[in-house]
């Protein structure tokens, strides 16, 4: 039933030569260096999202085949321009998951996975979800329905993400301007994993960081201040099961647990993370408010 190839699979020969030359690369130049148990936790968190991508790519594409067969408006053939369009699309799709899943506790419960090492190497890029790609799909539904092939779409999403494990470095420092403005790059994805305030929540783009600038969530690299990797509240295991699941026994925690109306239980699954019930709860834009409003008195 699904006719698109794993490409996946045939990258991961890749991704180890890059890891392995970036590895050679750090060590003698004096960068942050792997650390070893973390880049390990990294690689099983990989390994995990890639043995049940098996299961939830059969399940995603069972469901944007029933869409596109049963929805779709237009049939849209595989030729040169429907590419590119198919390209921008994804990618615009890709920014919005990507932003929701950092504003919406749902899906930051699976998406914090990635965000959860405080280095910055290719074995970042592989720490990913065990759990996401049973339903961030859902982003993605409008384009069976305006007739895209889900074959096709789920190509690009792989291209996408294959793209995105090589900004994973911080062996490279700028690209020319040119490819700095229109590209994703090492640079702009460091800072979406900074846990400094005033990186928080920036630079959700998937291969273009066009979308950011667009929808006012850019934030270039500053020399002046240095990325700090991680989250604003670090975990502390390097235990692939517990880095799976901590953040989804956390958000059951707080939903269901005390007293509460039904309506905030609702909320903590729908509101950023940070946000807590009783009013209490710092959201990333309210540091990074009160960072930027500190800094604007302190000069
Ligand atoms: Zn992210
Ligand atoms: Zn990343």
């Amino acid at each position: 039933m699904n006719d698109s190839p794993n490409i996946i699979l045939y990258a991961i020969p890749f991704f180890v030569v890059a890891m392995s030359l970036e590895v050679y690369l750090v060590s003698k130049e004096g960068m942050n260096k792997y650390e070893t148990k973390d880049a390990l936790s990294s690689i099983a968190m990989g390994i995990g999202n890639t043995l049940l991508g098996f299961l939830s790519k059969i399940i995603v594409f069972a469901c944007l085949f029933y869409v596109y067969t049963h929805f779709r408006l237009f049939t849209i053939p595989v030729v040169w321009w429907s590419l590119i369009l198919l390209l921008f699309f994804d990618d615009f799709t890709y920014y919005w998951f990507h932003r929701i899943s950092h504003e919406c506790r749902l899906f930051w419960a699976s998406h914090v996975v990635h965000h959860s090492s405080q280095h910055y190497n290719l074995s970042t890029a592989v720490r990913q979800t065990w759990s996401g790609g049973f339903y961030s799909f859902v982003f993605w539904l409008w384009l069976p329905i305006i007739g895209f092939h889900p074959g096709l779409i789920m190509l690009q999403m792989s291209i996408s993400l294959i793209y995105q494990f090589f900004i994973h470095t911080e062996t490279i420092d700028k690209l020319p301007k040119w490819i700095e403005a229109i590209m994703n790059t090492p640079s702009h994805h460091r800072v979406h994993h900074g846990s400094n305030p005033i990186y928080l929540d920036r630079n959700h783009a998937g291969i273009f960081i066009i979308w950011d600038k667009l929808f006012n969530t850019f934030q270039p690299e500053l020399k002046e201040e240095k990325v700090i990797y991680g989250l604003t509240e670090n975990i502390t295991t390097y235990n692939p099961i517990k880095i799976a699941l901590i953040e989804w026994v956390n958000l059951f925690k707080d939903a269901f647990t005390g007293k509460k109306s039904f309506l905030s239980r609702l909320k903590y699954f729908i509101n950023p993370p940070g946000w807590k019930d009783d009013g209490t709860g710092k959201l990333s834009n309210d540091i990074r408010e009160e960072w930027l409003n500190n800094k604007k008195n302190a000069s």
